[in-house]
This record gives C-alpha cells, sequence and structure tokens, in this order.
C-alpha cells in the first residue's frame, strides 16, 4: 500500500512496511506483563531512548503501588498552548514465556503474532513511528504532543488514572492507540463500566441437626443474582454479569457468608447514575441475612459528542490522503483509558491502533498491511491538527 501513498512534501521520506514491522517486534518481544513492574520499566527505557533519539523531552514518574513507571515524552510543536495527548498503554494481560510459547512471535503471510501485538503494542509504536517520522522529514507538529504510556491499563489503571486525568486537563484533544475495531475502524464511544462487590451475611448452622435454625447466605443471594441480572436490557445496551460467587464452607452446614463480583455497563452517564443506585438499592428479602454493597463506576461512559465527531472528520481526511477509507464503529462494551478523558469532555478518539484480532487470547495478531496505512493517517493528523 506504501506506493500508493503520496507525500504532500517531495522531500519526504517513504513510511517503511519492514521499519514498523521490526519496531513493532521488538516493542512485543518485551514481555510486559501488568505485574511484572521491572519489565514495565525496560520497554519504557527502550522507548525513553528512542523518544531522545527525536529530541523529545522526557518525564518519568515512578511507578506507585508496585506497578511500573509512567513515561511522558513531550514533542514540541510549532505553536504553544494545549497539544494532543497521545495515551498508550505498555502492560499486557499476557503472562513473559508467552512470546516464545503459547503465541510465540511470527510472522504467517499478512499476519504479524505475539502477546499484546494487537492490544495495543502494534498502536502505541505506529504513534511513536509518525513522531519518528515527522522528525526526520525535518516536519514539527502543529501542537505540542505529549505521549504518554501507562503501565497498569488492563487492570483499570488504580495509580495512573489520576497522571491521565492531569494531562489530559492540559490537552485540547486526545487519541488513544487501543487497537482498531471490525476492520479498521475507529472508537468514539464506550460503555461505562461499574464493579460490584456484595455480600451476604446469614446465621450458620448444621445442616441436619439444626437446620430450621440456619439463616442461608447463598440462598438470599441465589436470589438476588436473579433479580440482578434480570436488570440486563440489551436495547438499552445496559449489562450486568455476575462473574464470581463464593459461599459457604462445607456441604453440611447452612453457608453464613456468601460473595458475588458483579461487572456492570451502561452506555450513558444518565444510566450510570441510574443503574449504580438501583445496585445500592438493592435489599436482602430475609430479615436475618444482612446485605453489603460496595463497588462504583470504575470507567465513566465515553459518549461522542460532536468535538469527538468533529476531530473523527479530520481524522478521516488525513486517514484519506493516505489512501484509507476510515469509519466509526458502533459503542463499544470494553473500557480503555479513553473513558477518563471523554468523561472530562475532552474530545477523543481511540481505536487508533492497529488492525488485528484477538485481544487478550492466545491468537492475538496485527495485519502487517494495516500498520503503513495508519502510520500514515498518525502522521498527516499530528503533523496538521491545530
Ligand atoms: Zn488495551
Amino acid at each position: 500500500m506504501s506506493e500508493q501513498t503520496q507525500s504532500p512534501n517531495s522531500n519526504q521520506l517513504q513510511i517503511d512496511q519492514q521499519e514498523l514491522v521490526d519496531g513493532v517486534i521488538e516493542w512485543i518481544s518485551h514481555e510486559t506483563p501488568t505485574y511484572e513492574a521491572e519489565a514495565i520499566n525496560r520497554l519504557a527505557d527502550l522507548i525513553q531512548v528512542q523518544f531522545e533519539t527525536i529530541n523529545a523531552e522526557i518525564e518519568r514518574h515512578p511507578g506507585e503501588q508496585g506497578f511500573g513507571d509512567t513515561l511522558y515524552a513531550h514533542v514540541a510543536g510549532q505553536d504553544q498552548g494545549p497539544g494532543i495527548l497521545v495515551l498508550s498503554h505498555i502492560d499486557t494481560v499476557h503472562p513473559i514465556g508467552t512470546a516464545m510459547g503459547d503465541n510465540k512471535i511470527r510472522i504467517e503471510g499478512d499476519l504479524l503474532y505475539g502477546p499484546g501485538v494487537y492490544d495495543m503494542k502494534a498502536g502505541a509504536f505506529i504513534a511513536h513511528y509518525a513522531a519518528r517520522h515527522l522528525h526526520r522529514s525535518g516536519l514539527k507538529p502543529k501542537l505540542p504532543v505529549t505521549f504518554m504510556y501507562v503501565p497498569e491499563e488492563e487492570i483499570g489503571s488504580p495509580y495512573s488514572r489520576r497522571l491521565i486525568e492531569a494531562a489530559a486537563a492540559k490537552a485540547k484533544y486526545v487519541l488513544v492507540t487501543e487497537p482498531a475495531r471490525d476492520g479498521g475502524k475507529l472508537v468514539v464511544s464506550r460503555k461505562g463500566v461499574g464493579r460490584f462487590d456484595l455480600k451476604t451475611i446469614g446465621r450458620p448452622s448444621h445442616s441436619g441437626s439444626k437446620h430450621e435454625d440456619g439463616r442461608s447466605s447463598v440462598k438470599e443471594m441465589a436470589r438476588l443474582i436473579l433479580e440482578i441480572e434480570a436488570m440486563t436490557d440489551y436495547d438499552k445496551g445496559v449489562t450486568f454479569n455476575v462473574g464470581q460467587i463464593k459461599g459457604g464452607t462445607a456441604v453440611n452446614v447452612v453457608p453464613r457468608e456468601c460473595s458475588i463480583e458483579l461487572d456492570m455497563r451502561v452506555v450513558t452517564e444518565e444510566q450510570g447514575e441510574d443503574y449504580l443506585a438501583r445496585v445500592f438499592a438493592l435489599q436482602s428479602s430475609d430479615p436475618n441475612v444482612k446485605l453489603i454493597v460496595e463497588g462504583e463506576i470504575n470507567r465513566p461512559p465515553y459518549e461522542a459528542t460532536e468535538a469527538t465527531m468533529d476531530l473523527f472528520q479530520v481524522a478521516r481526511e488525513c486517514a484519506g490522503e493516505g489512501g484509507l477509507d476510515l469509519h466509526t464503529t458502533v459503542t463499544t462494551g470494553g473500557g480503555s483509558d479513553g473513558n477518563f478523558t471523554a468523561a472530562m469532555g475532552i474530545p477523543t478518539l481511540d481505536g487508533m491502533g492497529a488492525d488485528g484480532a484477538g485481544a487478550h487470547t492466545l491468537d492475538e495478531y496485527v495485519l502487517i498491511s494495516s500498520l503503513v496505512p495508519r502510520a500514515e493517517m498518525w502522521w498527516r493528523l499530528l503533523a496538521q491538527l491545530t
């Protein structure tokens, strides 16, 4: 595809597919499970050096809560003032060893396999490559660009969330390098995610000799689970999933405690508030069984605002110049760090990464043919966005 693309400036270098493939392979060869802080920091070191060679200003926030560092690379723009935040995570869900074993790094035809290649190292690399390409072409982005690499997105960004929000507060636009969807589509909206822990506490007794004295926490929880799952409303895009359940101590004991973990997805902020209230309003039907509810909206819904759609149009034009016909996908159920920035009212485009499939699985790959057109879109967007 690179032969078809035309640079507006004839002096400019071409985007090199092999260079992109080699760069992505180097990043995925650094395996980075969320909980391996040292491994995360080694990849951050590599990215830091790569940005230093293009004169970016580096900032590093030491890891908190045992997680790896958060890395920032600031690339100067022609103009001052609020710029572009490019948001990436460098952690993956795969344990170390996957790259040599269960999803060995390899190329099969157009498919490049490897742990975390689709979610999201190829996307993170493409964005970095766009900055490199601008630099060596003697060009500068119009706006200053901050590239931010967080170490623990896969578990909900517990410490980096406040850093992401602080960086986004200074930005005019946010571009997220999460994988493209459904054949290369961008993401302009995502469901919000609620997470809850519910516990019932009853009264234990011998299930044989004193059954009537017991108050079963499991029985009450079973009733509550049906009530919770019945709140799922596909027409509204609202879902509830009781994904984990624990309870009881032995088969012949009326169980004292039962607990569940609940995942909730909503499309709008209003729904988020409504259903959050409904979860907290759940009640035990048995006065002798206590119910405890804890939880929150972990990622607020990311809704496609007018400003986000305007930003999408600019990206679409930039993609078009490189021969890529860009579309948006339907609201996706999966959350990302884009939820935080969009909820702040900052125009956010997500799914800017590579096309491929198999996120979080051992069949994860990207389409090599998607790398050049995406890199073309990226450098044009960084060069032109005002
Ligand atoms: Zn991701």
